[in-house]
């Protein structure tokens, strides 16, 4: 794919180059130093900083996606990919929930193109479909949040994943480095005034260097989040509680009261623990997990395993097993005690075993205890480590 100037087919006439002067000049330099990719890679847009001796920033661009927008919403793309950058987006999602950072670092760039450089929101969003508070809380909005607020606000409250869209694809590539380089860059000829305003989005106050910004400790979700986030995705079930406590509780909003399902037409839902070792520790956790699925949807089952498969109850939670491990007895002990395949196989391992072939590799979620191993999972399957979450 050739990297085009903008001067081809993204601004022709350098419209979107005045435009973007009219907000603020520093976009105009992130412009003139960006180089654009069209690709049909990506859905929308998405901005990343390329290492090197003098760092360059890409703009990658669906061209359908941008043909499909107005010039007002071309320029506050731009914009948009610009606080990105400058609000070192990239740098602070590190270690994060993907979903919730997303839709943080989106609330703070669309706010902020709005509140501060001249863009009209029914102008770039007039579906209002994008990330605006609104969407989220009903509360009054808070005055200048940072990134990290957000991302903690939206952590308690855990949105669904499809509350808003946002309005670029979010890159996971950069080097500090390079992108405290590309900053510099933008912000090159920026008046001090220019300077003093991005430093204080950047929720750094004052100082001469613009962004002396060091990540904070963001709390980890925990990983029966996977769980609580699969069994609202095929209910109509939503956890409710604060996050942080132990136990969450489920609360219908769009089932049905007192609709129980026949046993036969329930979602199965099977748990395997791994009781050769290194995550028998987990077990409290994992069962309370299993337990927290609404039984009128779900036909929960309760399993350890080590080189053969034993059923436990939820109830009793008691432990068997505690000898080598095998993974292979699983999909065996589901061919031959399941009619219909479970459309969730939660596992819980270090990882070290034999391997397997599910029929439904897809449907297997795989929890790695820390200093496991992922290497025999299948790969269609999904796999969580454990040392990424709380
Ligand atoms: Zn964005």
């Amino acid at each position: 794919m050739d990297i085009l100037g903008k001067t081809n087919l993204i601004d022709p006439d350098g419209a979107i180059s005045n435009a973007l002067s009219y907000h603020y000049s520093i976009f105009q330099t992130f412009w003139s130093i960006s180089s654009v990719k069209l690709t049909e890679k990506i859905p929308t847009a998405q901005v990343s900083v390329i290492p090197g001796e003098t760092p360059a920033v890409l703009l990658e661009i669906n061209p359908k996606f941008w043909e499909s927008l107005s010039f007002k919403q071309k320029t506050f793309i731009i914009v948009h990919e610009c606080l990105h950058v400058l609000l070192a987006h990239t740098y602070r999602m590190k270690n994060t929930d993907k979903d919730m950072a997303n839709f943080a670092a989106d609330l703070i760039v669309n706010h902020t193109a709005v509140d501060r450089f001249g863009f009209v929101r029914e102008e770039i969003d007039p579906d209002n479909k994008l990330c605006w508070w609104d969407r989220f809380w009903k509360e009054p909005r808070w005055i200048n949040p940072t990134f990290e607020e957000l991302y903690q606000k939206l952590i308690k409250d855990m949105p669904s994943a499809s509350a808003a869209q946002l309005a670029d694809c979010h890159s996971e590539a950069g080097e500090d480095e390079a992108w405290e380089k590309v900053v510099d860059k933008i912000l090159e000829n920026a008046s001090e005034s220019q300077k003093r305003a991005i430093s204080q989005l950047a929720g750094h106050q004052g100082g001469d260097k613009i962004i002396q910004y060091k990540p904070p400790i963001v709390h980890k979700r925990k990983w029966e989040s996977v769980i609580q986030n699969w069994v609202m995705k095929h209910s109509g079930y939503k956890y409710e509680d604060n996050w942080r406590q132990e136990h969450r509780r489920l609360s219908q909003y769009d089932v049905p009261a007192n609709l129980e399902l026949h046993q036969k037409n329930k979602i199965k839902v099977w748990f395997f623990l791994d009781t050769s070792g290194s995550c028998e520790h987990l077990a409290p956790r994992f069962m309370k997990a299993a337990a927290s699925l609404p039984t009128d949807r779900f036909d929960v089952k309760l399993f350890c395993f080590d080189t053969k498969v034993y059923p436990t109850s939820l109830k009793d939670g008691k432990l068997y097993g505690f000898g080598g491990t095998r993974f292979s007895c699983i999909e065996q002990y589901i061919q031959s005690n399941s009619d219909v395949y479970p459309k969730a196989v939660f596992v819980i391992t270090d990882g070290f075993g034999d391997k397997v072939n599910p029929e439904l590799p897809k449907n297997w979620h795989w929890f790695i205890c820390q200093g496991g191993s992922a290497e025999l999972i299948p790969a269609l399957s999904k796999q969580y480590k454990l040392e990424d979450y709380e």
